[in-house]
This record gives C-alpha cells, structure tokens and sequence, in this order.
C-alpha cells in the first residue's frame, strides 16, 4: 500500500551517519500490521564519549555563527522539509501510524514551527542598567546554554524533534536528539533537513538506543548543558531528578489531563466537531487531547448523543488508507494500557460507548473511539492519562463543582471550556490551574504561541516568544 520505503536509519555521531560501536540494530513495526518494516542502528556506551566531545565542538562552532546566519539556515531547513512534506509524512504514518493526512499536516506544521524559531534567533536580546558610575557601562547579555540533550516522543515524532531542535539551535546551543524506539526514521529524516541546510555537522546529531541508559550516561557528561524532555509524567520525573544531580537545567513537557468544562449554554454546533475532531487526532495520542468531559446536567443528553453521532462517522483504518480517519495506536502495549483504562471503568458501572464505521481491522493496535458516560471520580481513567481514543464524561450542577473537578488531579497541562456567558468564561480563564485555557475554541500549541504545563505536566515553555528562553543563560558585564 505504501508509495514510499521505510528507510532503515543510521546514527549522526560527529557528522557521520553510521552504525553503533557494537553494530546492535532493532527492529521497528507498523502499528497498522503488526509487521516489521525495518531496522535502526542502536548506539552503544562506547559511542556516547564521541557524541558528547562532538557536541562541545558543534557547539563552539555553532554559537559563532551570527544570528542571522543561523537564521537563514533554519529557513532553508524548514524550505527542505516542504518540499519532501509527502514522502516524510509516509514514513511517520508507516511507524507511527496516524493517517496520512496528519502525518503530512505534522511536517508542514514543524517547517512552521522552525520558521518562527528563526526569526527569533534574531531576537536574544539583552539590556543596557544605568549604572552608578557614569563611567561605566553596565550590559545583560543573552548567551547559549551549551550543547542540549533533546529526548522525544513517539507521538509527534517530527514536530516534538523539531520544536527542541529549532529553539535550541536558534539560541546557538548544539542540540543531540535522542527520538523514541517506536519512530526512529522521522527524527533522523528531520536531522537530515538541517544537514542539508548546512548546519554544522557537530551542531546536529541524532541516535537511538536504550533511553535509560542514554540519558544517565549523557546528562552525567559535563559537556552536556541543558536537557529537554518530552513524554511521560513518570519517565519525566527520573529525568528530572538525574538532572537535578548534576546540577543541569531541564525542561519538561509531560502529560495532561486535559478538563473540558461544557456548561448548559455552550454552542455544541461549534463544540462537538472541534473536539471531537480534536479527540481522536492522532488516536488520542495527544498530551492536550480532551479527556474528562465536565457537562452541565442540563445540556448532558443533548451532549452525549451529538458527540456519538460524530464519533460514529470516523473511520478507523490504517493511516495509507484513503478515508482514514483515526489510525491504530503507536503499539499493541499503548492499546493494552487504554483498554484496561476502559474495562476498569465499566467495573465501575460507567456506560461504554465504542463506536465505529465499519469493523475494526483484524490486525495492528486498532481501538474504536470510545465514550464512557457518568464515570465516578475514583475510576482510574478519570485519574490516570489515557493517551488514547476514549473520553470520560463527568456530569456537574454547579461552576464551583466543575472548577473543583478541573483542577483536582495533579496534572496542569491544557484545559477548554464552553460557554457564552462572559463573566464565567473570564472566571474559568483565572481559576482553571492549566499551561493554557482555551474557551469556545481551541488553541494549543501554534507556533507563535507558548505551550508548557504546570505541576505534574512540568515546567518551561516551547514555541513562542519564549521559544529560545530555555537555551540561554544570562550574563551581566560590567565595564569602566
Ligand atoms: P514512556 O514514558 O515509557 O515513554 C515516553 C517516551 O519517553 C519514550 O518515547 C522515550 O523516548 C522516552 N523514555 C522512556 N523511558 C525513558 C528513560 N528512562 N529515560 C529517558 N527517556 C525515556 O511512555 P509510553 O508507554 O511510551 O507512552 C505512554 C505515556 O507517555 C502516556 O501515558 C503519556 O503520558 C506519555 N507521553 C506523553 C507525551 C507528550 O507529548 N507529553 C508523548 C508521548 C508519551
């Protein structure tokens, strides 16, 4: 079915594509099949000593290009990704599995996403203190970190790559991507694009490998300055504290739980098709996707029978397939973790509506949308991410109730709500505890805008104005 062959992937390791030190590879699988498509180069501990020297020398190298210079080199990257938009969103889709469509959407989404990251490499401004000797000449310069550990997931394997990539190469930092086992062609094809768009050869590198022990041996390395982490709250959590060990800077984009607070006034006209569309993108695998449906009483029929009106008309298939509306999961183990989310809820006694058009496929890590209606609160799946194609719908009475509900897990990522009164919408935008709020529609994530989380869903921003923030350190002169 596919036009295009999945590439088996090498290593850049100071600005050669090769195989490990000890020559290891793994297999990577179709999450539509369950066949095995190709392999990928494994790096060894006796690879990781030259991939953090090779950083200190990008890096040296690297931060002396002007910033304009850099500028037009992430342009010319992003102009490279376009153009292969096509053949790069067929390789997401063979690995990942999401359809077509969004694979293609995700690349041209992460060409954007490195164009705007290159107008602010222009933009690390300093600032000039009066000084008390008017002699003196008092300066806060902007300077970049270091060489930067950028750990991705499997979920966006492109656009989380090229968020990390293109901020941190815009401060001037060098940048070792490390993407997930499940997806490890995108993140090689991203760096590939910056090769070509003559980015230093030690700038950029890229390896997969045993993320545990990539990451305790790199984040130990003094030449590694800063890390990035995208993924779980878990797996954050460790990296976070080895980390904080060695002293080193971490940004941490986790997960979510993301409320949806629908109050008898909402315009479901508008409101269904956004999140339902919003819902099932990327089969849920989304860490701002809609996950606890907070509904008014009064509104809550009308709600749950416009939103299984829509879900039905999704068809789920393999991402190839013209029509593909919603593909499988990343793995058979992600569609194992949601399933049990769900049966453990209709333990509880909450409704389960799975709805689908046509039958599911017999093979690959396929789940029908499903929604699961009047879950109490201790259910797990009210409590833990699913990161998958179910909703959970929670009835309330009351705004305190429902703002009591949203803010009562520890996750503080995304949340939306839907409502025409002004006075509430402006109460849920100071009261909700989220990264971002969104109200009668939603807007996460562009690249003009900041996305980061709060408490467990971590800490720091990409993307915006604070796009190159957390790949500076500041600097006060001081000269008589
Ligand atoms: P996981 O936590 O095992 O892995 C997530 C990613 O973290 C992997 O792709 C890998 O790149 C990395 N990773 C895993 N162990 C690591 C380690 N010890 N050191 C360094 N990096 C490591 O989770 P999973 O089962 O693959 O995915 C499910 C969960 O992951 C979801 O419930 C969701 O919370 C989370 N997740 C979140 C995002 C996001 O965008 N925030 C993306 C992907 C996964």
């Amino acid at each position: 079915m596919s036009a295009v062959d999945y590439p088996n992937s090498e290593l850049l390791i100071a600005g050669v594509w090769r195989q490990g030190a000890d020559n290891a590879t793994y297999e990577v699988s179709n999450p539509a099949t369950g066949r095995v498509i190709g392999k990928t180069a494994q790096v060894g501990a006796g690879d990781l000593d030259e991939v953090a020297a090779a950083a200190w020398t990008g890096f040296l190298a690297w931060r002396d290009v002007p910033a304009h210079d850099r500028s037009l080199k992430l342009r010319a990257a992003a102009q490279r990704l376009r153009d292969q938009a096509n053949q790069i969103g067929h390789v997401i889709t063979l690995e990942q599995g999401k359809p077509l469509t969004e694979a293609v959407g995700e690349v041209l989404t992460s060409a954007d996403v490195i164009d705007w990251c290159a107008e602010e490499a222009k933009r690390t401004y300093g600032r000039v203190i009066p000084p008390r000797n008017p002699q003196a000449r008092q300066m806060v310069l902007r300077e970049p970190i270091g060489p930067v550990l950028a750990i991705t997931p499997w979920n966006f394997p492109m656009l989380q790559a090229a968020r990390k990539l293109s901020s941190a190469l815009a401060a001037g930092c060098s940048v070792i991507l490390m993407g997930s086992r499940n997806t490890p062609a995108t993140p090689a094809l991203l760096i590939q694009a910056f090769v070509e768009a003559g980015i230093g050869a030690n700038a950029v590198q890229v390896i997969s490998g045993d993320p545990q022990a990539v990451s305790e041996r790199l984040i130990a390395d003094p030449h590694v300055r800063k890390v990035t982490f995208t993924g779980s709250t878990e797996v954050g959590k460790r990296i976070a504290a080895l980390a904080g060990q060695h002293m080193k800077p971490a940004t941490m984009e986790l997960g979510g739980h993301a409320p949806v607070l629908i109050f008898d006034d909402a315009d479901l006209d508008r409101a269904i098709p956004e999140l339902v569309g919003f819902k099932f993108m990327n089969a849920g695998q989304v860490c701002a996707s809609p996950t606890r449906l907070l509904v008014q009483a009064g509104i809550h029929k009308r709600f749950v029978e416009k939103w299984t009106e829509a879900a039905r008309q999704i068809v789920v298939g393999d991402g190839l397939a013209a029509g593909t509306g919603m593909g499988p999961l990343v793995s058979d183990a992600r569609k194992n973790a949601v399933d049990s989310l769900i049966e453990e809820a209709a333990s509880c006694g909450s409704p389960v509506v799975r709805e689908r058009a046509g039958d599911l496929p017999r093979l690959g890590s396929f789940l029908a949308p499903t929604l699961l209606t009047d879950v109490p609160p201790h259910a797990r799946i009210m409590n833990e991410e699913p990161f998958g194609p179910v909703a959970a719908v929670f009835r309330f009475e009351t705004a305190d109730e429902a703002i009591a509900e949203a803010n009562r897990l520890s996750y503080g990522l995304c949340a939306y709500a839907y409502t025409g009164e002004l006075s509430l919408a402006n109460r849920i935008t100071r009261e909700v505890e989220a990264g971002s709020v969104s109200v009668n529609h939603i807007n996460v994530a562009l690249p003009e805008v900041p996305f980061g989380g709060i408490r467990d869903s971590g800490y720091g921003s990409e993307g915006g104005a604070e796009t190159t923030e957390p790949y500076l350190v500041t600097k006060f002169v001081s000269m008589l």
